[in-house]
């Protein structure tokens, strides 16, 4: 199985009948079921897996037991190859309508057209924009407990957050760190019940709570987290030489933006229950939508990415002179 995506026949200019926008399960998931409708489909994206590179093991796929991302990413791709389907790396810029179709606008490879849109482009991480955060980033701060546990093997680290993300990358450095310094800054959890179970019998897992970051310090690595009690006010200096910040995920708000798709008060792309956006032909699937806000699971993106195939064939169905 090849990671390496194939659109070698696709050239600018080139008209589909859907163009998914995106590389994550929602993208996957929208072309393999575009493909089957047996639309003309073109994705662009340029991380293949999306957040799930970000993943380590991952148990609650129904039928893929305790796999790892980084193949349940290769799995996504060849089920998407056997259908021919061309992906193309580049990142789409823009997209606005010229009578019937769109035209998409990527930031390499020139223009494509397209009847329909998929637009599955996910969200960005979100930061503490506390002092020390840009300046110690990747000699300290991180935001890929998965990716970078390994490189704090045998020393301290603080991890920041309440959710999932910051709860299983506790655990996962929990097994690297000396010590893990869990900061959050409430004593209630959204992370699922059975993974803050598993931190809190970790022996070398602080957990500080009603708490914020104040700061990171350092040198030429980060040394020190300073951490602010929120209800009392106490400010303690934690010797760290990691900080993981995994504090959730900011919308696509730009993308939406110079797009003209309606958004929520967050920014997340609104859609109704068959994915339809404010504008025609138009569909969004997976973590960029107002769905499922704070249940964000590789099975409800690629459950919103197959719906959204379903709509735009549905949508082209509809329209005279599809398929002449
Ligand atoms: P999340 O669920 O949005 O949680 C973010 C956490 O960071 C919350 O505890 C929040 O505190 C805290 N936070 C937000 N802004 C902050 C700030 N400025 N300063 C300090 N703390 C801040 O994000 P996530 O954990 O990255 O998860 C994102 C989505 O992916 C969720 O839907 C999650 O279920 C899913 N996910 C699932 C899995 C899994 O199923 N194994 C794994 C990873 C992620 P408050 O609680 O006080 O708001």
């Amino acid at each position: 199985m090849s990671l390496i995506p194939r659109a070698s026949n696709v050239r600018p200019g080139d008209k589909f009948d859907t163009i998914i926008v995106g590389l994550g399960p929602a993208a996957y998931s929208a072309a393999l079921y575009a493909a089957r409708y047996m639309l003309k489909t073109l994705v662009i994206g340029e991380t293949p897996g999306g957040q799930l590179t970000e993943a380590g093991e991952v148990d609650d796929y129904l039928g893929l037991i305790g796999v790892q991302a980084s193949e349940m990413i290769k799995l996504f791709n060849a089920h998407v190859e056997k259908y021919s389907v061309p992906i193309l790396m580049d990142r789409v810029e823009s997209f606005k309508r010229e009578g019937e179709e769109y035209i998409v606008k990527t930031k390499r490879k020139g223009e494509y057209r397209a009847s329909t849109i998929i637009v599955a482009v996910g969200t960005k991480r979100r930061k503490l924009n506390v002092p020390g955060e840009n300046e110690f980033l990747g000699r300290g701060v991180s935001y890929c407990s998965v990716c970078d546990a390994p490189l704090f093997k045998n020393r301290p680290v603080v991890v920041v957050g309440g959710g999932n993300s910051a709860l299983d990358g506790a655990e996962l450095l929990s097994r690297y760190a000396t010590k893990v310094y869990l900061v959050h800054r409430r004593e209630e959890f959204r992370a699922q019940p059975i993974i803050v179970k598993l931190v809190k019998e970790k022996p070398n897992v602080e957990f500080i709570l009603n708490s914020r970051v104040k700061e990171i310090r350092g040198d030429k690595l980060v040394r020190k987290v300073v951490v602010e009690n929120l209800k009392t006010g106490e400010v303690r200096e934690i010797e760290a030489n990691g900080i993981f910040v995994e504090i959730g995920f900011e919308p696509p708000k730009d993308f939406a933006e110079v797009n003209d798709l309606e958004t929520d008060e967050q920014g997340y792309i609104k859609v109704d229950e068959w994915t339809r956006t404010n504008l025609p032909g138009v569909f969004a699937a997976g973590d960029c939508t107002n769905m499922w806000i704070g249940f964000r699971q590789v099975a409800t993106s690629t459950a919103m990415g197959a719906v959204a195939a379903h709509s735009a064939y549905n949508y082209l169905n509809e329209r005279k002179g599809f398929r002449g």
